[in-house]
């Protein structure tokens, strides 16, 4: 059904927050996403102050056969979002953090930054990725790779609770106890099957962590990522580098010694003391002095400042991939591609390491499971004027293709882009994903970034 401009006042007279159509002055700005190439087109926007309103919304939409999305940041946008009441959840930013039993509840709006800060000088933490801006909530609905991923697994595999409004427009408290097939697919399978309120999450031990990146100028690009592929094939599980090749632009944001030039880089953190990081970061620095180098005990809450990555909304169009492994032929395959003297649209390649509890089985993990591939790559390109996205598309098939010997065609729920959702689950999985959502919504009220059915 259509979402007619009267049944949009009726929906009005049941919402204590606000609910914005498309005849408003700041539609655009209402139906947009972090990812500003996203275009979507919902039908309303209603900017949910709890729990009813949620209700409210979805007993609206099952009424009216229309459905309902939920989307706090947009870092996950997705043309899913299209035709759905779409409930902006950014207001709901309680966090209770009880250190006794070591578990926190975040409602559905906080972001990493602000969970990073409340947990800071505690000795415990979540598991954060590496952008402050993200929901706890949408990344850990998506598996959730953290920093700390390779220490202690997948965000989603630490979730104790949800809080949500399922299809019908009823609370429910989901746990393994209550429904251990929902609970499973809530764990990595996206917002598909319940609005989430709020939820709770085990804490982690981290009393000392270091952090920070090492910077480079490019002509070391093939020993520091060298060095890395060295360092993480013997990394203990605490040590987590990320590599970057940077082609940084020539704009006032970034500092004068850097606009305009290729840089090689390398993040880190390490779950332990300052001495023993130094010793395992030893060859990354005995490949040549860094021109810069801000490794160093970081408190939980500058951890989101490491990869430097955009707060505000940008116009990229980006790319991942898995790696069964990054050896020197990698390295060569890579530096064909991302390098200077290669006219590239593209402004950064990023190598995560992996492994560790990523990629040990557990049964008592969602859908979310293990990543086996060791490697990630990430690469993309802003999209800065007319016919860009044209050639950062190419440019990404380009490096697609110079990579294809070690790209496995898995991919991560969160980074996922257009990749299909076999590429993101296994056969079976997808077919116990899609008898919960049956079970669960069978009108498909509810629809997630990656719709199951
Ligand atoms: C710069 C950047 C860095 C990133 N780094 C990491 C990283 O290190 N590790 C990682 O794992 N991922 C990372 N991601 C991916 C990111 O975690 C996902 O895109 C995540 O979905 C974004 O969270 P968000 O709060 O912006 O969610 P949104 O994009 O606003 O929402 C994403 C989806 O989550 C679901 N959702 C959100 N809230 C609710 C709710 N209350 N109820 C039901 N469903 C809901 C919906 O399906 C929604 O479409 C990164 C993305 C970017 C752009």
């Amino acid at each position: 059904m259509t979402l007619t401009p009267q049944l949009l006042e009726v929906l009005r007279t049941h919402i204590a927050g606000r609910v914005v159509g498309a005849d408003d002055p700041a539609w655009d700005l209402e139906r947009g996403a972090w990812h500003l190439l996203a275009d979507q087109r919902p039908a309303a926007v209603v900017h949910v102050t709890g729990a009813d309103d949620i209700a409210a919304t979805i007993r609206f939409a099952r009424r009216h056969e229309l459905a309902v999305s939920a989307q706090p940041v947009g870092h996950g946008a997705s043309p899913a979002v299209n035709g759905t009441i779409l409930l902006r959840t950014g207001g709901l930013t309680a966090i209770d953090v009880d250190i006794a039993s070591g578990v926190v509840r975040v409602e559905a709006g906080v972001r990493w930054r602000d969970l990073n800060d409340a947990l800071t000088g505690t000795g415990l933490t979540s598991l954060p990725g590496s952008s402050g801006d993200t929901t706890v909530v949408g990344y850990t609905l998506g598996g959730g790779l953290s920093w700390f991923g390779r220490k202690y697994g997948q965000a989603a595999n630490t979730v104790r609770s949800f809080e949500l409004v399922n299809a019908r427009g009823d609370f429910q408290r989901v746990t393994h106890e209550s429904d251990p097939e929902l609970f499973w697919a809530l764990r990595g399978g996206g917002g598909e099957f319940g609005i989430i309120v709020a939820m709770e999450l085990e804490l982690r031990l981290a009393p000392e962590i270091q952090g920070g990146r090492m910077l480079w100028s490019i002509e070391h690009a093939r020993d520091v990522l060298r060095a890395f592929a060295d360092v993480t094939a013997t990394a203990p599980d605490e040590l987590t580098l990320w590599a970057w090749l940077l082609n940084l632009p020539d704009v006032p944001f970034v500092p004068e010694p850097l606009r305009g030039r290729w840089v090689a880089a390398v993040d880190s953190t390490f779950l332990g003391s300052e001495e023993d990081s130094e010793k395992l970061l030893a060859p990354l620095r005995a490949v040549a002095e860094p021109i810069a180098d801000t490794v160093a005990r970081v408190p939980l809450s500058e951890l989101g400042s490491i990869a430097q990555e955009p707060d505000e909304p940008v116009p990229g169009l980006l790319k991942t991939v898995l790696l069964s492994g990054f050896d020197s032929d990698a390295i060569d395959s890579l530096l064909e591609v991302a390098a200077p003297g290669t006219p590239s649209p593209l402004f950064a390649f990023e190598v995560r390491h992996f492994g560790g509890a990523l990629a040990r089985p557990d049964a008592s993990q969602g859908v979310a499971g293990v990543i086996e591939e060791p490697y990630f790559l990430l690469f993309g390109g802003f999209v800065a004027g007319p016919g860009m996205a044209e050639v950062i598309e190419a440019a990404i098939e380009g490096v697609e293709a110079k990579m294809s010997p070690w790209i496995t065609g898995h991919n991560t729920p969160n980074f996922s882009t257009t990749e299909p959702l076999t590429a993101l689950y296994s056969a079976d999985s997808l077919a116990r994903l899609g008898a919960i959502k049956h079970r669960v919504d069978p009108h498909a009220t509810i629809r997630g970034n990656r719709p199951i059915a």
